[in-house]
């Protein structure tokens, strides 16, 4: 039986076909099929499995798969879902990592051009102008200077603001003031006038933004989240947001996806929600990505770097 590559968790058959066709033209010399269409032979032979959210079952039902390429970033779903240690490899891609800066810098611009606050306005029928802050004024905090949170470091400096980060490993990243480690994030966050949120949901950091990680940015400043819901305790947040201590929060991504309708973010004057669009996956540069990772597999006989299951990302 030649092996094939499984294709595992696309959501319906629409988004089956556009995968299967991106991922054939970036490697044309491997066949790649959708897990529901293979037979046992080929469940059998298939090494290597290429997941957008995966069912474990099905996973489990590929017992020589020798490692996982993951279609997202974000891998917490993942990481203790699979029944065996089996290798999971994370989309890191240039283009992704691209537009996400792009939206880290836009939702800067909305916050420090007071675009909230002008729209609010607006709908008030009010002509108030509000003092200008100059990038070179306002700094941003990184949560997280991994593939994302570097680029995002990049792309702000170039616009001119100053720009902080914290990650849990010391990193050197010219320009930016980078701190590291539990006991340095009150004071990363005491230099922040917006907060962006780009670290992994690891059990180390659910719930880590809470009332008191609030309290400890400046009076006024705002927050950005793009990482995961969970990472900010949202009743912390809605209070810090009606003490007036923090002036606005633009949400990405929530505790549940679609944000249901009850939720009170929906309404709150200080909040703007998204429905998880800052960094979409590209699809044909992430299966050029892949590609590269499964040729590289292909000639050494070796998995691509995975994740370290221990810290969770
Ligand atoms: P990454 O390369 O793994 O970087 C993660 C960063 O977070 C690293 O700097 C890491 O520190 C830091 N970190 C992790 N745990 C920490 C902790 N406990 N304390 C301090 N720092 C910690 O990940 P990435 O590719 O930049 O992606 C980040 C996250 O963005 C993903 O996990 C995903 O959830 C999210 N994401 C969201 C979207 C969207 O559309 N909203 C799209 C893509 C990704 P070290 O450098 O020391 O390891």
């Amino acid at each position: 039986m030649p092996e094939v590559i499984a294709l595992i968790g696309c959501k319906g058959p629409t988004q089956e076909t556009d995968y299967l066709a991106v991922l054939a033209a970036a490697m044309p010399e491997e066949r790649i099929v959708p897990f529901r269409l293979m037979d046992d032979g080929a469940r059998d032979a298939a090494r290597v499995a290429i997941v957008a959210n995966p069912d474990p079952a099905e996973v489990a039902a590929l017992p020589n798969l020798v490692w996982v390429q993951s279609l997202w970033a974000g891998v917490e779903r993942l990481v203790n879902a699979f029944d065996r240690p089996l290798p999971i490899v994370r989309l890191v891609d240039r283009e992704m990592a691209r537009t996400m800066a792009e939206a880290v810098l836009a939702w800067t611009y909305y916050i420090q051009r007071d675009m909230p606050a002008y729209a609010r306005q607006q709908r008030a029928g009010v002509w108030r102008p509000h003092p200008y802050r100059k990038p070179s004024d306002t700094t941003v905090g990184l949560l997280g200077l991994g593939a994302l949170g570097i680029a995002a470091a990049e792309r702000l400096l170039g616009a001119g603001f100053r720009v902080t980060g914290w990650s849990r490993s010391p990193k050197a990243v010219p320009g930016i003031e980078a701190m590291h480690g539990v006991a340095a994030l009150p004071i990363m966050l005491g230099r922040c006038d917006i907060l962006v949120c780009l670290i992994p949901l690891t059990p180390e950091t659910r719930g880590l933004i809470d009332a008191e990680r609030l309290a400890a940015l400046k009076p006024g400043a705002a927050l950005i989240n793009f990482a995961r819901g969970p990472i900010v305790a949202t009743d912390d947040l809605i209070a810090a947001l009606d003490s007036g201590h923090l002036a606005h929060a633009v949400l990405d991504v929530f505790e549940v996806e679609p944000l249901p309708a009850e939720s009170p973010l929906w309404s709150h004057p200080g909040v703007t929600v998204l429905p998880h669009i800052s960094g979409p996956t590209d699809m044909p540069s992430a299966a050029a990505t892949v590609a590269a990772n499964l040729r590289e597999f292909r000639r050494t006989g070796e998995p691509p770097q995975g994740i370290d299951k221990a810290r969770g990302y």
